[in-house]
This record gives C-alpha cells, structure tokens and sequence, in this order.
C-alpha cells in the first residue's frame, strides 16, 4: 500500500472514531461547523421571522453570504425593533438539537444598493420550541455587537455555547435605523440528546480565607435551591483544572469551571441528579469529570447510582457503579460509570460523596443506536428526525447493530494499528534517508569552504560579530513560517469550518524541522531557499524541511568580488523596499567572469550590469535577506534566471551584480504594450515600427514559455520560488525572459502585497489556496502562481488579478476554495486567450487539489505545442 493510501485511510478512521467520540463528549473547539444557512441545508420553510419589510426581505432571504437572485439581499424586519430587541426576530429551527460554538452576521448591501445592517443583535434559543432562553455570555451581557457595514460578516464565539434546536436572532436598535440580517450559525449536532439536568445548585466553600463558589453560573433556567429544566456549566464542553481554583477562562473567580457540593448539606451522602433526554435512547455510559483535589478535601464520588425511567414511573432496578479510589493522583478526570446499555429517556443517578466536596465540571452520555418501533417522522434531505419528549417512547433496541458496531470499531482500530506501523516504519526508513543525505551534503559544504576566498572568510567573522548572531541562525530564518507565516492561517478564524479542520495542526507538527528566529521587521514572504520536500498527502501538514546551510559554504566558489572602484554608475533603474538597482558600467567584468559565465553576445568593454544595493541603514534582518538573495542566485545556472555576475560584499554597501536586462520588469513592460490584433497584421514595416508598442499574442505565449522553462529548472532543483509574478520577471533583448527577485520584496508594486498587522507581507492574488491558509509553499504552490502570471501576461498587465475584489474578499475566496462548495471565484479568460488555453492550462494551475496541478514540464510541452 502507498504512504499517500495509508495517510488517507487513516484520515478517514480517524474522523470515523472522532464521530464516534464525539457522541460522548463534544469539543467546542472542534465543533464549529456552518449548521447550512449558507450552504442551503437549511430549508426555506425553517427560516421564519415575526415580520418581513417585504416579500423580497423575507425571512429566506436572511442567509449569510448567500444570494438566491429572487431576494433584495437580507431579512429585513417590518418594523424597527424595539431597544430592549424583544419585539423582532429572524428564527432557524435546526430540526434537532445542536450545539451552537458561533454565530456570524452580516447587513444587506444588494451590491451597493443597500446599506442596513444590525449594529447589535440579542440572542434566544429553545430545545422545545416553546421555552426559550436569552443567551448571555458569562458575565451576563445579552448584546452583541454586531456589525459595522453591510458587508462585512462579523463572528462571535459564544462563549457559553448554546444547544438548542431553534435559535432567534433579534436586531436591537434606536429606531433610527432599518436594519437587515443574513445569519449563519456553527456548530455541530448534539448527540448525546440530553434535554435538561436537574441538579441542586452548588456550595460556595471558603478555603483560606478566599470565597470559592461553585454554582453552575450558565444554568439556562430559572434557578432556585435546585436547578431544574435546563442546561449549564456541565454541558458546556469545557472541563476544569486540576486546581479548581483556577480556572480556564481568564477574569473568572475561584471555582467557576465546576459545580461543587459539600457533603454536610447532604444527610443521605449523596447528590440526585435527574437527566431527561430528547427520546428513548439505549445507554453505554456515562462520563462524570470529577475534580480529585483530596488535600482539599476534594474527592470524586465513592458509587454512582443509576436508575432509568421510559415511561413514568422509574424502574425498580438501579446500575451501580464504584470507582476505584484513587489516592495518588489529584488530577481531574473523567470517569466513565457504565450504565449497562439500559434504555431510558430520563436517568436519575445519586453521587456518593467520599470526602467533604464533591465538583463536577462536565457530565456526558454516550448511547448507542436504536431502533423504535414508533412511526418517526419523515428524514428530511441535510436534517435527522428530532423526537422530542412526550413522543411516543415504545422502543425496540436492536441488539445487533450494537454488536455490528462494536465488530466494526474491532476492526477499524486493528487497521489503525497496522496503518501505525507502517508509517512509524515509514518514518524512521525516512529519517535515517534524510540523516545519510544531509552528511552527504556537510560533506559537500566542509569541502566548499575549504577553498573560500579570503574576503569571504573576513566578512564571514565581521559578519558574525555583528549583533552577536552566528551566521547559522540567521539562516533558520529562512524558512519564516513558524513565527510569521501562521498570521495567514490566523485568517482561516474568518473561515469558521476550516478553523476546526486545522485545530491539529499544532506549531510544532506544522514547521518540523523549521526554526523562526526573532524577526523585528515584516519579514518579505518570498523568501525562498533550495529545499528538500517530502512530498504529502495530507494537505493539512507542513513536510518541508530547509536544508539549513552556512551561507558562505553555501556560496559558489565562483561568485568573486568584484572591485568597487571598476563599477561606474549610469542610471538609477528602480528601487526596492531595501536598497536600489543601478545601471552601471563595469570595467573588465568580461576578464573577470569564467567562462562559462560569460555573457552571450555582450563582448563590449565595459559591461553594463545591473547593481543592485543594500541601503547603508538596513536593518540585519535585510542584510541577512540580501545575503541569502546572493547565496541562491549563485547556485542558479538557466537562460530563463537572470545571473548573477560578481558581488561586493568586502564593505558597505553590499552589492548583487546581476545581468543588465534592457526592458525592465516584465509588468512595466507589458503594461506599455498593446495587443496586435489580427487587422494590424497588414500594417507596413514603416507603421510596424511606429507600432511598436504592440505585441502579438504567440509573442506573449513565447514569455510565458520562456518563464514556464525557467520555473522547470527550479523545480528540478526542487526549488520553491514563492512569488513568481510578472513583476518579478525582467525582460532583455528580443523578448528574452528571465526570472528574478529570490528574496527581496519592492516599493513599487506595493499594491500587490498584503500586509497583516504589521507582519508578513503576502502577495495574496498569486498565492494558491494552501499557501495562505495553511502556510503551506510547494512546487504546486508556484505553479498556481505560474496561472496568475500567465493571466497577466495575457491581459497585458493592464489589472491586478482580482482588481474588483477588496484584500480581504481575495482571502474569502481563498476559504471558498477550501470549502470546494462551487462558490470560488476564478480569474476571467483573458480576451486573447484561446478558451482551451484557458480551460487546459490556466484554470488547472488553479485546482483545489495541488497534486492535480500539472507539473512546469507539462506546461512548458504544452505552451511550446500551442506556439507551433
Ligand atoms: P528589485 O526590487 O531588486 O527586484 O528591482 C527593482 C526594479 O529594478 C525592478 O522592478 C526592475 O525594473 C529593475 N531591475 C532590477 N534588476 C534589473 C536588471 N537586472 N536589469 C534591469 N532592470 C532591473
């Protein structure tokens, strides 16, 4: 079996046993899928609101991002809300219970025609249909702030979730305002089907002098001595510390992650829970998390015991259940009392204290599948049936399926063990590969160095001293994607299901064997460095490893310096963010060069070059950047990679002397041109050459062959570029075309980067989806880029990709090609484009799926096809 198979096949057992899990405990980090407002899973008929302004403002129209043509953008009460926001509501039944982690809402702009959005909103939930409940968060606040343009879609975590099955959302207003809402909300189904507990209200305990209270302060019903009908702290998916003193939600007091009891106010020496349940259900466990603090007095219970009630009346027959005493550990836990796969729709389970306090923090069922005899309602497409008590709760529980279940978990979990092995073997063949070739490469570099030049070697200390950095760590800055390069996927926050999808992707599994060092400057996102990949089939992890190499062993023997004082400046060409690039001429650079550096059909004396500056004032991170620049550009030998000729880097300034390319930069270029159309082919000479700012579509594909050529040869060195762009083109005589710019970000195309908060800067309209959500830079990466380049290319550089989309709605449509739902948006054929050469190879640099993205080869075969 392939690595890629078994990563797959593991992928899917694992969501099958976090499925499986997940009906015993839900993860409120996981769980923050979109319930279907957006993507329509929710149907019309359960969208309904108190009033509508009109009939193309009803209550269906009221769906996030979402635009079914026939409506005017949004839900849109009749009249304005009331201030206390009790009057007007936008309601969704989910048909069965969910639990609710997130709401988004957004205004209604009609594409430009509208501007009313909701500033603040109130939430109301309710499990029945009939009692509901005003959300609060955990310091009792019920409004939220909404939004701030018609726009924007603003999130709110809801902090304590809700679970429920119908939820309102109520505009809150100064009636100065018409407002309007799409809403979407996330979160995942509530499986363990628990209605409401009712417990007694917990103790506030004085433990040295401080006040520790343990009341289920999120009890979603009225409370009095003992709490009854709803929902709260031990069902909110969050568990409590070791220390219940602590907690972990930041500002709250002593004790609130759990519900606590002391056992002097319970003669009997137990607490009764009561647990009703959405229907008759068959009952595997369940799982208490108990606080166990003994030098607190703190102890889980001594025995559970559980009865179960169908009907009315409670059976005779009770399960009961005692722990092993733990008298080592303090740690919280959860444990796990069986309640011997008994059917019921209420359980009624007495906590034996054995210590002075009891604290709970969470409690949770996990009951497995039956099948009732009772007429259920119709499935709908996207919605489970949801009985709701008081239906009728004849039953028959299928003990086969238990029993097929129980095989299957067999089964999958004797696969996992065997897919383990093999990956763990797979990982350590792996490593002693990488261990073998990396001393291979040591080797290589230990003898380079041997030979370095002198002045190579006195920079190299000078260098070192500089800032007390040592030349290695500033190399394992290389690879920036550590500190810098999660702020992209701090977006995905926006793109609520990808959030979930990427909780692990810890930092450490994401950059394995990357380093960031300390960055105090925005760090340019293209850096780039010749890399070994170890190719991935699971997107959702980083597997690329720098080859963490000395600079100056890593620099060709053949880069010499050249003398300063030979180099006379002519002409400033352009400026980048940190130095500039002059035209110059250099004298007995031709002597200077070997062989086979030099410059084919340039024989005049002086040469002009291009010499390109580090500001005198840049900071060491620049300094480290350029040098890094000089360092890869050496090792590139290509017609389509502009050459690097000399360096000086013996003083201050340093410089990079590079080829002169007369034209510029391909996007300047380009950007003066017009495009030959089939009527100006009959022109004279005289008119071709007043026409001379034209250029013929073959002539354009002729670039794009040449960059696709230049893109092969870094990938056949497994070199990821990661910011290909015409901008960073230059053109020379006759069209030729070469690639530049490995690792210096420029001033003039400003525009086309995007900075977020002062941090990377990304050029996010060439950027494929993975590469700003995940981080993630490959050679498909650049391809995706190489499908923006050759859309510039055929329009002529005349927009920015994307030009009608704002940075942020470039990002959005980043998620929406994550979410493969059809909504992404795609760069419109260019009008000289042949549609197969869009359909064939343009849209497929943009595939969702990066293998499917065809490879620089076939791209180049294919463009030099479309030339002949
Ligand atoms: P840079 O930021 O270093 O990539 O360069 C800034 C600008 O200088 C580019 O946009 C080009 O217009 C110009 N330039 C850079 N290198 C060359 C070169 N080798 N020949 C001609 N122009 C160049």
């Amino acid at each position: 079996m392939k690595l890629v198979e078994v990563k797959l096949i593991t992928r899917h057992v694992f969501f099958i046993l976090l499925a499986a899990t997940a009906r015993a405990q839900v993860n409120p980090e996981m769980c923050r899928y979109p319930l279907g407002m957006t993507g329509g899973q929710i149907q019309d008929e359960d969208i309904s609101a108190s009033s509508q302004w009109s009939e193309s403002t009803a209550a269906r129209f009221g769906r996030l991002e979402f635009d079914n043509g026939d409506g005017d953008g949004a839900w849109c009460p009749d009249i304005m809300s009331e201030p206390d926001g009790l009057k007007e509501y936008l309601q969704v039944d989910l048909r069965s219970l969910h639990f609710i982690t997130l709401v988004g809402t957004q205004g209604r702009h009609a594409d430009g025609m509208g501007n009313e959005f909701a500033q603040r909103y109130m939430i109301k939930y309710s499990r029945d249909g009939s009692n509901w409940v005003g959300w609060h968060d955990r310091k009792g606040r019920q409004v939220i702030e909404g939004n701030r343009n018609a726009y924007d879609v603003v999130l709110k975590d809801l902090e304590p979730p809700i679970i429920a099955r119908f939820v309102r959302f109520m505009p809150v207003t100064d009636h100065s305002m018409i407002v309007c809402m799409r809403v979407e909300l996330y979160g995942c189904e509530w499986l363990d089907g628990l209605m409401s507990y009712s417990i007694p209200d917990g103790h506030q305990m004085i433990y040295r002098g401080l006040d520790v209270y343990f009341n289920d302060s999120v009890y979603d019903r009225a409370s009095a001595e003992r709490l009854t009908k709803g929902l709260g702290q031990l069902t909110d998916g969050t568990w409590g510390l070791d220390d219940f003193l602590h907690s972990h939600i930041y500002g709250m007091w002593p004790g609130y992650d759990y519900v606590g009891w002391s056992n002097k106010s319970f003669p009997k020496g137990y607490v009764e829970m009561i647990f009703e349940f959405d229907h008759v259900r068959n009952f595997t466990s369940m799982k208490v998390h108990c606080n166990n603090m003994f030098s607190r007095g703190v102890r889980m219970f001594r025995q559970a015991t559980c009865y179960f009630r169908s009907g009315s009346e409670w059976e005779a027959d009770p399960v009961t259940f005692r722990p092993t005493v733990d008298r080592m550990s303090q740690t919280a836990r959860f444990v796990t009392v069986p309640l011997g796969d008994r059917t019921a729709s209420a359980i009624k389970c007495r906590f034996h204290f054995s210590d002075l306090w009891m604290l709970f923090s969470e409690v949770a069922f996990q009951s497995g599948s039956a099948v009732y005899n009772t007429s259920l309602t119709p499935r709908k497409p996207g919605h489970p049936t949801n009985t709701l008590p008081g239906d009728d709760p004849t039953h028959k529980v299928d003990d086969s399926n238990t029993r097929i279940l129980i095989g299957c978990l067999v089964a999958i979990i004797a696969i996992l063990l065997t897919i383990i092995v093999i990956i763990l073997w797979r990982q350590v063949w792996q490593k002693m590969l990488e261990k073998a070739s990396r001393r291979l490469l040591d080797d290589e570099l230990t003898a380079r160095l041997a030979v370095q030049t002198q002045a190579f070697s006195f920079h190299h200390s000078s260098l070192s001293s500089e800032g007390g950095s040592t030349s290695n760590s500033t190399y394992e800055r290389i690879f920036p994607l550590c500190a810098d390069y999660q702020e992209p996927s701090r977006l995905i926050r926006k793109l609520p299901e990808f959030a979930q999808s990427t909780e692990h992707l810890g930092p450490s599994t994401s950059c394995k064997g990357v380093t960031a060092g300390g960055s105090d400057s925005a760090p340019h996102y293209a850096e780039a460095d010749i890399i070994s990949l170890q190719e991935s089939s699971d997107s959702s992890t980083y597997s690329i490893t720098a080859v963490n190499m000395n600079l100056f062993a890593g620099t060709d023997s053949s880069m010499k310096e050249f003398p300063r004082h030979k180099l006379t400046f002519k002409e400033k060409l352009g400026e980048g963010q940190f130095g500039e690039v002059h035209l110059c001429e250099a004298e007995g650079m031709q002597d200077f060069l070997d062989e086979d550096l030099s410059i084919e059909g340039n024989n005049e004396s002086p040469l002009l070059v291009a010499v390109k500056t580090l500001r005198e004032d840049a900071n060491k991170n620049a300094r480290n950047d350029f040098l890094k620049e000089i360092r890869i550009m050496s090792r590139l030998r290509d017609p389509n990679i502009v050459r690097l000729l000399a360096v000086c880097v013996d003083s201050d300034p340093l410089c990079m002397i590079t080829e002169y390319m007369e034209n510029g930069d391909l996007n300047q270029f380009l950007c003066n041109l017009r495009l030959k159309e089939a009527a100006d082919e009959d022109k004279t000479e005289q008119e071709e050459n007043e026409g001379k700012s034209m250029v013929s579509y073959s002539k354009l594909i002729g670039m794009a062959v040449q960059i696709a050529s230049g893109m092969k040869y870094l990938s056949s060195l497994n070199f990821v570029h990661r910011d290909l762009a015409t901008r960073n083109c230059l053109v020379g005589k006759n069209y030729t075309i070469k690639i530049a710019d490995f690792g210096m970000s420029r001033n003039l195309y400003r525009g086309d980067y995007y900075r977020i908060q002062g941090r990377a800067v990304l050029p996010i309209r060439w950027m494929s989806w993975e590469s700003i959500l995940l981080g993630k830079f490959t050679m498909a990466s650049d391809v995706w880029a190489f499908g923006v380049t050759l859309w510039e290319i055929l329009t002529l550089c005349k927009e920015q990709p994307y030009s009608q989309l704002s940075d942020e709605q470039v990002i959005e449509n980043t998620g929406e090609f994550f979410r493969d739902q059809g909504k992404q948006v795609y760069l419109p054929k260019p009008a000289c484009c042949p549609e197969r050469v869009y359909a064939n190879l343009m849209l497929s640099c943009w595939r969702r799926n990066a293998k499917q993205r065809p490879s620089f080869q076939e791209m180049h075969a294919q463009l030099m096809e479309s030339l002949a």
